[in-house]
């Protein structure tokens, strides 16, 4: 609950309170990312050289019997717990004896961090990650069987990362990630009480959530300013009382969000370039379906004898791109009429359309 929570706070009120009727069916990649998910843990506690105890067949009560017992015995690693306090509960993939209590670890199918280390030697530690291991270290340090406030991740590379939760996230993150956490822990229990009210935005995470249809429905309904490419909750929650939709926008002179010196806006996070962007964007979303791609600037492609076209690949599962289809030798100035580089262009289309029939069809 707490994992979803941090890319969505609408998510929470969605799964609490919303008509389960409007929940799309589970997308087939998301089938496939739990399926690589499970297949990667399988793997990795398959592979484990010294002993544990595997409590991944107990549901239920026993499961939590069974995991408090494990600890009562001091095992040395515990395998898919199940631990509670109160109204509090965690399924960590790992409980390890550290002393004379627990830390808890996760194992994740991708990057334990994110990016490398900045400036002040402080490796970006991932928000979601901290506050599942801060939820099960809560847990422990409730129950009385803590070892340090801190847990692990045991990432796709056969990384252990550790996961210190008195330390800030990043540099430019001062909050700790114990502190990141408990507000993460109270706007949940405002969200569930009905203390807290949320709302859509749109954003790629919403391509992979449950509530997709309906949430876009509620937002084109309000058209809602999330609509526009790259301005998101933050940015739209900054904007709202000045500008409500995005016809609004469309229909704004962005020189009256001016703070007066020409150097910022209104909007906190927002420059007058950013704003001004926005607004093109807006009145394109708004002439729909009239609207159509324009230059910023001329464009001058270069011509040269032989042309080459790269296609792509990427698998987001294995972090890693490679050109897979090349065209050499396209005659780019063998045309007359309506221009060779149109051609050359129709061409190429017409290369990429059987490309995407075969991928796809
Ligand atoms: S579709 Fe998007 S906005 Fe709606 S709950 Fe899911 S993530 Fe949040």
């Amino acid at each position: 609950m707490l994992y979803d929570l941090v890319a969505c706070p609408h998510r929470l009120h969605m799964d609490t309170f919303a008509d389960s009727s409007e929940r799309d069916a589970v997308s087939p990649f998301v089938q496939l990312l739990w399926k690589k998910g499970a297949l990667h843990e399988s793997q990795v506690m398959a592979g484990f050289e010294r002993p544990f105890t595997d409590l991944s067949g107990y549901r239920g009560d026993e499961h939590e019997r069974k995991t408090s017992e494990a600890m009562r015995r001091g095992d040395a690693l515990i395998y898919a717990g199940h631990i509670r306090a109160g109204e509090l509960l965690g399924v960590p993939d790992l409980l390890r004896r550290e002393g004379g209590g627990y830390i808890a670890g996760d194992i994740k199918s991708g990057a334990g961090a994110e990016g490398s280390e900045g400036s002040e030697g402080l490796k970006k530690l991932k928000k979601r990650y901290a506050v599942q291991l801060a939820l099960y270290t809560d847990i422990l340090e409730r129950t009385g069987v803590s070892a340090a406030r801190k847990g692990f991740i045991w990432d796709i590379h056969g990384n252990e990362v550790d996961y210190d939760l008195a330390r800030p996230r990043s540099a430019s993150h001062p909050r700790t990630l114990w502190e990141e956490y408990e507000a993460v822990l109270s706007q949940a229990r405002a969200i569930l009480s009905g203390r807290r009210a949320t709302r859509a935005a749109y954003a790629s995470i919403c391509k992979l959530c449950h509530w997709r249809s309906a949430c876009l429905k509620q937002l084109e309904d309000d058209d809602d300013l999330t609509l526009i490419p790259e301005l998101g909750r933050a940015k739209r929650d900054a904007m709202i009382e000045s500008v409500p939709t995005v016809e609004a926008l469309a229909k704004a002179d962005v020189a009256d969000f001016g703070d007066g010196d020409g150097g910022k806006t209104i909007f906190p996070g927002i420059g007058p370039d950013t704003l001004a962007k926005f607004a093109e964007r807006a009145g394109l979303l708004s002439a729909s379906p009239a609207a159509r791609p324009y230059l910023k600037e001329p464009l001058e492609l270069p011509v040269a004898p032989v042309e080459l076209f790269f296609d792509i690949e990427v698998d987001p599962m294995r972090d890693h791109a490679m050109p897979c289809e090349t065209w050499p030798d396209i005659p780019a100035q063998s045309n007359a009429g309506m221009g060779a580089r149109a051609l050359d262009w129709l061409w190429f289309a017409s290369l990429w359309a059987g490309v995407y029939d075969r991928q796809h069809g």
